[in-house]
């Protein structure tokens, strides 16, 4: 048989594969359940407007996503790069100055808002010290175990680690690894100036990368299923054969792409993939609640995103107005498991506005309306230790791709698209 791929799941990581092994020309078919591309990353239709399932924020860092969206939209980005900077309005501000590093990161440091100069002492010492151990530590362990052995003061640990912890990895700094994280901070904020920027879609999620890379998929001769869902790969003698509403079809390769809880149910019956029916038994979930806001026309922020102050249920605010240009839309959101998660959507809207009065804008006229979109397992718990599977399985032929899988990243964009292109490297060769 020739090579021919098939790929379950058309998320950041499934379409990524697909781009990449189309570009060096091996024909693919994509199997997407949902009704549009995008999976956890998608839009979502709301009357006239076009939400997205999560107000999404990526880094300069994720090059690899970065490489594929402009590859797609050759014209110009559909993001907006700007300087780190995490501002609670009069209390606190820290942002990146257009400098080679590291002295974007240093001067950031000198000319942050909110902080002692101890505290700042802390920092400078505490970024040279992870350069020191090249970013590597002896043992994993919580990321707030190891902020307190390193003498981040609680100041820092609620202003500034703990909001990028929840950023970074959705998880809470007292069970989140501090492998991870030191990951992120090592490529983000420790690397190159550019690396440290946040980007920030211009345009709702699935025009970014998803439906793009399906529209030019589908004129490369690549075939896309969408609204159909896969119930069964088998392993037949000669590759495999995938079971859908649209009957059996047989291929070379596989590419599962799908988030761990559905790839634990898709796994070809064999005992060289218990391994990885191990390791998705032990991953754990956080949730991530998006509460989009509307307020009349003409309401918006200074910058189109601001930090919450500690202690509240939200964590960022993003003024869609400045974006994707919906006027006095706001998204507020709310990371990792909380009591939150006990509220009615009513309840969860009405505190976030709540909050957005008490921290930015006191005069704030109440919302039009809102929609709370709560994903219940937006992302696998980055906790440490955790044994991921890797991208290429006992099972020749059939590979894994997914924010879960090994690599160095907590789920993130970027990390569903380095899986994606893993899995397409690896079935070139
Ligand atoms: C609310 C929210 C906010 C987030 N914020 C950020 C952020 O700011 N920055 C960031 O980098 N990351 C963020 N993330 C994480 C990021 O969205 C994920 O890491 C990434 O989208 C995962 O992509 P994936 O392709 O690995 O998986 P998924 O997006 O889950 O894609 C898997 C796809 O497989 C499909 N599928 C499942 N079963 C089948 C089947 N049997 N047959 C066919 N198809 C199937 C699903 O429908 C889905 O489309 C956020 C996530 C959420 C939920």
């Amino acid at each position: 048989m020739g090579r021919n791929v098939a790929i379950i799941g058309g998320g950041f990581a499934g379409m990524a594969a697909a781009v990449s092994l189309t570009r060096q020309g091996v024909p693919v078919t994509l199997f997407e359940a949902g009704r549009q591309l995008g999976g956890r990353a998608r839009s979502v239709p709301l009357n006239d407007l076009t939400l997205d399932n999560g107000q999404h924020i990526l880094l300069g860092a994720y090059r690899k996503t970065l490489e594929l969206i402009d590859f797609l939209h050759p014209q110009q980005p559909p993001y907006l790069r700007l300087p780190l900077m995490l501002e609670v309005p009069d209390r606190f501000r820290l942002e990146a100055a257009r400098l080679p590093a590291p002295w974007h990161l240093l001067a950031a440091i000198l000319r942050a808002e909110g902080i002692s100069w101890r505290d700042r002492i802390s920092l400078v010492g505490f970024f040279s010290r992870l350069k020191r151990q090249r970013f590597k530590l002896k043992q994993d362990e919580p990321l707030l175990d190891f902020l307190q052995r390193h003498e981040q003061s609680r100041h820092l640990r609620q202003w500034l680690w703990e909001p990028l912890c929840l950023a970074a990895l959705n998880t809470p700094p007292g069970i989140a690894s501090a492998q991870l994280f030191i990951n992120v901070l090592r490529d983000s904020l420790l690397g190159a100036a550019a690396d440290s920027d946040m980007v920030l879609p211009l345009r709702p999620l699935g025009e970014l990368f998803p439906v793009p890379a399906g529209r030019w998929l589908s004129q490369q001769g690549g075939t896309l299923h969408t609204g159909c869902r896969v119930n069964r790969i088998r392993q037949e003698t000669s590759g495999f054969s995938i079971h859908s509403p649209l009957g059996v079809q047989a291929f070379s390769h596989v590419i599962c792409a799908t988030a761990p809880q559905h790839t634990a149910t898709l796994l070809p019956d064999t005992p060289l993939l218990d391994d990885v029916r191990h390791m998705l038994d032990r991953f754990d979930f956080q949730p991530i609640y998006t509460v989009y806001l509307q307020y009349a026309h003409g309401t918006h922020l200074r910058r189109p995103l601001y930090a919450l102050p500690p202690g509240r249920m939200a964590q960022w605010l993003f003024d869609r107005g400045q974006l994707t240009g919906e006027e006095g839309l706001f998204a507020a959101v709310v990371s990792a498991h909380g009591s939150h998660v006990e509220l009615t959507h009513d309840e969860i809207a009405s505190r976030a506005d709540e909050e957005i009065r008490s921290a930015l804008m006191p005069a704030l006229p109440a919302p039009l309306w809102y929609q709370v979109i709560a994903e219940k397992r937006a992302t696998f718990a980055a906790v440490p230790h955790l044994e991921r599977p890797a991208q290429n399985t006992r099972l020749q032929d059939f590979y894994l791709a997914g924010d879960y899988t090994a690599g160095d990243y907590p789920a993130t964009l970027e990390g569903a698209v380095r899986s994606g292109l893993q899995c397409a490297a690896s079935v070139m060769r």
